[in-house]
């Protein structure tokens, strides 16, 4: 996109800003917003949870949290009265995490057994954004900006489905498949992609849907019904993606499951009613795709026994592998800051360690950040999951020695270096 050399350009910062209300709020958003914007222009500091509101009372009766989450720039022709930070506010309300339905498919038509109605629990249905993964997405730690990238994905879709580009010249699928080893992250990711989406997306969307589909459901007792349940299936989330004021993000876990390759699936003792989810699957996702608001986000630990028409449908094919040093750094730093918020670890009057791996090398030897940093780098190879299993081993060895709960931070280390790994 070409300017005129003659025209002066800045770079504004666009920064993303989340407001979260309290359950019960009754305000105009508009106020909200601008109260945010004007306090983020007096005192915006840092990334991270916002603090310097609590003496605003209209901000106090109806806010809860206020995260600045993240930011790009954009270039404008330089104008003296252009703001160089552009603070774009989304406020949102979480739904309790109790709020979960289940989608039931019914085998017993389709198998045309009269007296038996034999109800499968196909899927989970979740309403977003969640109280349950307000925060998932912060606590994720990859490399080279992937968790942004995959938000800016959604983004360009949103704008080619906008400007009604013709999806018989330029095609995508709304289709996510993240693989990898286990323990990686890919479903926790999905999930918290699907929250904060809804999250960026409450102006287009009146309301939002985690539908979590349960892929070993779908394969029915009656031989040869596996097909007619994966349409079934589908047909209520195209039911629920008819509302065009829905968001609705499915997600498959363990996609493999549901579409074995169909070449390795003949050679199968049943190879007949696997081929048929997989051509069953392979059709609603052809239906699905022409909804704009709706997006399928896939995991899988074993990329390459899917079936190739399943891969090939993939807009992103995003390899998820075990966290390097510096995102083992800010897992353990996550971790260790929620043992200090719970007081189960007191570090006295020791500050807060810094947040970045890189910095912390170059701290004093035998400060929290030198130590940690040394643990991270042993760590690397282990998948997160084991990785946030650590600190309640240690803690765990310990509290045997120590006889409580309660750890000092330099105990806490100590033992966390003693820990295999
Ligand atoms: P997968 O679907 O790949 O098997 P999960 O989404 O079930 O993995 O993740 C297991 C746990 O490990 C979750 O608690 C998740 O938060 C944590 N975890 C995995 N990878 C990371 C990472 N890169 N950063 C932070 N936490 C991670």
């Amino acid at each position: 996109i070409g300017t005129s050399a003659s025209e002066d350009i800045i770079d504004v910062m666009v920064v993303h800003v989340e407001v979260r209300l309290k359950p019960i709020y009754d305000v105009d958003l508009a106020d909200i917003r601008k109260r945010v914007a004007a306090l983020l222009r007096e005192n915006f500091t840092n990334w991270g949870e916002f603090d310097s509101w609590h003496h605003d009372p209209l901000l106090e009766k109806h806010v809860e949290k206020i995260r600045v989450a993240d930011c790009e720039e954009r270039e404008e022709k330089a104008d003296p009265s252009i703001d160089p930070f552009d603070f774009i506010i989304y406020a949102y309300h979480t739904a309790s995490q109790d709020d979960v339905e289940e989608l039931m498919a019914n085998e017993a038509d389709g198998a045309g057994e009269e007296s038996s109605q034999d109800d499968t629990m196909a899927a989970t249905v979740l309403e977003l954004p969640n109280a349950s993964l307000d925060g998932s997405w912060e606590m994720l730690f990859y490399e080279n900006q992937m968790k942004e990238k995959l938000l800016r994905y959604i983004y360009t879709t949103l704008i080619y489905s906008d400007a009604k580009v013709d999806t018989n010249i330029i095609s995508w699928n709304r289709l996510l498949l993240l693989h990898g080893p286990p323990g990686t992250g890919k479903t926790s990711l999905c999930r918290a992609l699907a929250h904060k989406l809804s999250i960026r997306l409450a102006d287009r969307y009146s309301y939002g849907k985690l539908i979590e589909v349960n892929s070993h459901s779908l394969f029915s007792k009656w031989f040869s019904e596996s097909g007619k349940l994966v349409q079934k299936m589908f047909s209520m989330i195209q039911e629920m993606a008819s509302d065009p004021d829905a968001f609705i993000v499915v997600l498959i876990d363990e996609v493999e499951s549901l579409t074995a390759s169909r070449a390795s699936a003949s050679s199968g003792t049943e190879p007949s009613d696997a081929i048929r989810v997989v051509n069953a699957l392979l059709t609603q996702l052809d239906k699905l795709k022409q909804r704009s608001n709706v997006l399928v986000v896939t995991t899988s630990n074993l990329s390459e026994n899917i079936d190739s028409a399943f891969v090939d449908r993939a807009d992103i094919k995003q390899y998820i592998g075990p966290p390097t040093a510096d995102a083992i750094y800010q897992i353990f730093i996550s971790c260790f800051l929620e043992l200090v918020r719970v007081k189960l670890i007191d570090i006295g009057t020791t500050e807060l360690p810094c947040d970045y791996y890189h910095d912390a090398k170059e701290c004093a030897e035998g400060s929290i950040e030198k130590q940690l940093a040394y643990i991270s780098e042993k760590a690397v190879g282990m998948s997160g999951r084991s990785l946030r299993r650590l600190p309640i081993i240690a803690h765990t060895k310990l509290q045997l020695l120590l006889n409580g709960p309660k750890l000092c931070v330099k105990q806490y280390f100590i033992m966390s270096l003693k820990v295999p790994i």
